[in-house]
């Protein structure tokens, strides 16, 4: 089976990788730069000669783990070093107060990047980067498609891609309605299942003398603080802070100027850490997809048996890290053919065949 997977971020690394596991031959093709989607790291400029640019977490800050299929993979990483555990003692911003909230929670971050992660699941598959995916056409044919069709794929530069099975479209759900168009799949996602965020980082021309390294913002227009350098494995990164701004407040602010999200996240950063911070550089990013809106229930994966063809990501489950992966497996197990288990031998006539063997 020959699958074509659009968007090379947590749910298409995870699907891609289960795929190959079973000997599908897999395609895997995404718009930005690298691989790695709202898992992804940006390259900073720095002014320090000795280290001229590194690499921030501009979207996922860390994730936990939950669902026993996580978990396990989670112990792979571990052992091989691609994920480490980070040990922060989060803080509260709440009622105009700063304090320990401490709990009982294991977060993990990809080292040295949160992308890392995405790209060693990703492995040697097949990968088009700059490619962005424009029109999906699904002909009907009776010899060149073990399930009587063939999907043709084609970019915003002008190529064509023919010859998948099956397509798996991991594209925030707004971006995937585009692309499918006039097709029945279309009209069954959900309206508004991801928030924007706007993600500002900030290098400071002095350390912050808090001890605080993440803190959750439960008031005001942020939603997140994090000081970079106490992840583990950012060697080099000295004091860099990245803020998430609310949902609500990103879509306010929508429109804003670099210079007004700059100067409104100095401002609530300094008003939260009880310190006037001196900002040196800064950068911002806006994601338009972002969180999962907590109004929706999460709608499952959308699917099409006849056309082999699945809709998946985090939003499909809920949003995080961690669904992002299962979402993946999940839309791999669809497209792969049911693993023959002992009921199923029994149906068709197991105790003959032993007797014959
Ligand atoms: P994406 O990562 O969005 O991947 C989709 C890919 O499709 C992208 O790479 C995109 O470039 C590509 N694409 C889209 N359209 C096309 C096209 N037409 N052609 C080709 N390619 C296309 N989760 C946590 O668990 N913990 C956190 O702390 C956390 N913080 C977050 C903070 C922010 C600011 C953001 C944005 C997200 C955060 N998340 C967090 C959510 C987490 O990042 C996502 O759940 C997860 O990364 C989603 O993976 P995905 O593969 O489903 O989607
Ligand atoms: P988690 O359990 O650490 O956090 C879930 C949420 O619970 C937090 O957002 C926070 O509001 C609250 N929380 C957790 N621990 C807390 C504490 N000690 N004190 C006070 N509040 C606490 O992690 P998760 O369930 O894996 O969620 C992933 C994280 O990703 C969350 O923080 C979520 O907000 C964040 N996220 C952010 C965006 C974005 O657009 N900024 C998008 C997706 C996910």
């Amino acid at each position: 089976m020959r699958v074509a997977i659009i968007g090379a971020g947590m749910t298409g690394a995870s699907a891609a990788q289960q795929l190959r596991q079973n000997d599908a031959e897999v395609v895997v093709f995404d718009k930005a730069r690298g691989p790695g989607g709202r898992m992804t790291s940006k390259r900073v400029e720095s002014m320090d000669v000795a280290l001229p640019f590194y690499p921030l977490d501009f979207g996922a800050q860390y994730f936990t783990a939950r669902h026993p299929q996580f978990v396990k993979a989670l112990q792979g990483w571990l052992a091989q070093g691609v994920v480490q555990r980070w040990d922060f003692d989060p803080y509260v911003w709440q009622h105009g107060l700063l304090l320990p909230s401490t709990d009982g929670q294991s977060r993990y971050v990809s080292t040295p990047t949160m992308h890392q992660l995405v790209k060693n699941l990703l492995d040697d598959t097949t990968l088009y980067l700059n490619c962005r995916i424009t029109e999906l056409s699904f002909s009907q044919s009776s010899f060149s498609s073990q399930h009587g069709g063939e999907w043709t794929l084609s970019s915003a530069e002008g190529a064509s891609y023919p010859g998948f099975d099956a397509v798996i479209l991991t594209c925030p759900p707004e971006q995937s309605r585009q692309l499918l168009a006039e097709h029945p799949l279309a009209l069954q996602i959900p309206s508004a299942l991801l928030l924007p965020c706007w993600a500002v980082s900030l290098q400071l021309k002095s350390a912050v003398e808090h001890p605080a390294d993440g803190i959750f913002v439960k008031e005001g227009p942020l939603s997140w603080c994090a000081r970079q350098s106490a992840k583990p494995g950012r060697a080099g990164i000295t004091e860099q802070w990245l803020l998430h701004f609310n949902a609500a407040t990103s879509l306010q602010l929508l429109e804003a100027s670099p210079e007004e999200l700059v100067a409104l996240a100095q401002l609530e950063f300094s008003r939260i850490i009880g310190q006037k911070v001196s900002v040196s550089e800064s950068l911002c990013h806006r994601w338009l997809y972002a969180s999962f809106n907590p109004a929706q229930p999460a709608p499952g994966l959308l699917t099409d048996k006849t056309q082999q063809l699945v809709l998946a990501g985090d939003w499909s489950l809920g949003g995080r890290v961690e669904n992002a992966y299962l979402a993946g497996r999940q839309a791999a197990a669809f497209l792969l053919p049911a693993p023959l288990n002992v009921t199923d031998l029994s149906a068709v006539g197991i105790d003959s065949m032993l007797d014959n063997a």
